[in-house]
């Protein structure tokens, strides 16, 4: 870290500052010359918050050179984590697809859905039991029956399942019953329920917050990391912007940010990222382009009746045709696909 202190600063502000730093057992190297006043700091300075030294009155800037996110940093661990989710593997290669409804709804939709998708080529299914919805009003997830019905239609079809946590009160019952536990874009910073996540032998898929910077949703996956779980996915499903036309704006570069920037596997959402099912195949293929590990894509049997999310959800035929076009391009980006 690097810190310009102001012209007109006194001594005894210095001094301030010097101790702010030394007192936490870093060394300052004092680079200063004629014109300007600048400190080196040496040492880990990840706990560092920059707002700390903000309040400071003598520093003019700050810069740091260290991530902050110490073992999501590819710069500690160079090597691609790979996790194994019942034989599959996410990151180092491969790229996997989970696919299934927004919501499970019934008995007879989840099991139709999950064969579909498992005939064309997923290898994961997707389902949510509790819905985070925007408003009190609407369907709000089957919440312990849909749990119960996911693990019906893994029982059917051998897929493992990934649904989204709510709060930790759940974790037992997910730890026992989920192979991957989501944690959704509203709660990625939920510093709480990651810290007890961080507590557990189970992947995470770490989804990226509605307006969260990429350094954000890395600190955020470096809370579960940092608790000894080191079983993080992250996910990019799409973030705010002043856009309308599409539900989110889907952010590729933040695929190419994560691989520059961490070890962990990143996959995309297409159908969040948009809200359009007519644009999930090209996002999905442009996802795979970019050097994604994978996707996480709706289908729904009957979009037009679906309790949620419907507008996004591809029909099974569609994702079938997507899964063949999927594994054409795979290869020649230098991707596995199963
Ligand atoms: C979901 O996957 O159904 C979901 C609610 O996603 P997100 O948290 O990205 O909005
Ligand atoms: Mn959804």
């Amino acid at each position: 870290m690097i810190i310009r202190l102001k012209k007109n600063i006194s001594d005894v502000e210095v001094q301030k500052i010097v101790s702010f730093f030394t007192d936490k057992g870093l060394q300052i190297k004092d680079a200063s010359s004629d014109n300007v006043k600048v400190f080196g700091i040496i040492g880990d300075t990840s706990a560092i918050m920059e707002n700390d030294v903000y309040a400071f009155d003598g520093v003019e800037s700050l810069t740091r050179i260290q991530v902050p996110f110490k073992k999501a940093s590819k710069l500690m661990n160079p090597k691609p984590t790979v996790i194994d989710v019942c034989g599959v593997k996410i990151g180092g290669g491969s790229f996997v697809v989970m696919a299934g409804p927004c919501s499970v709804e019934s008995r007879e939709q989840i099991i139709s859905v999950a064969k579909s998708v498992k005939a064309s080529g997923a290898q994961i299914l997707r389902g949510g039991a509790y819905k985070p919805r925007t408003s009190p009003y609407a369907f709000q997830g089957l919440e312990l029956e849909g749990l119960d019905l996911l693990l019906e239609a893994k029982k059917e079809t051998g897929l493992p399942i990934i649904t989204e946590i709510q709060s930790e009160d759940l974790i037992p019952r997910f730890v026992k019953d989920v192979d991957i536990i989501q944690v959704g874009a509203r709660n990625m910073q939920n510093f709480h329920l990651l810290k007890a996540l961080g507590k557990i032998d189970k992947p995470i898929l770490l989804k990226r917050g509605l307006s969260a910077t990429i350094e954000e949703w890395l600190m955020a996956a470096e809370y579960i990391l940092a608790g000894g779980n080191n079983k993080v996915i992250l996910c990019e499903r799409g973030i705010r912007t002043f856009e309308k036309y599409t539900r989110n704006t889907l952010d590729l570069s933040a695929v190419l940010a994560v691989r520059e920037l961490s070890h962990l596997p990143v996959i995309v959402d297409p159908s969040h990222s948009s809200g359009k099912w007519s644009m999930v195949p090209d996002l999905s293929k442009a996802s795979l382009a970019v050097g994604a590990d994978g996707l996480i894509i709706e289908v729904h049997n009957n979009p037009e009746c679906a309790l949620c999310d419907g507008a996004q959800s591809l029909k099974p035929e569609k994702f079938d045709q997507l899964m063949t076009d999927l594994k054409k391009i795979a290869p020649i980006v230098g991707k596995k696909i199963a």
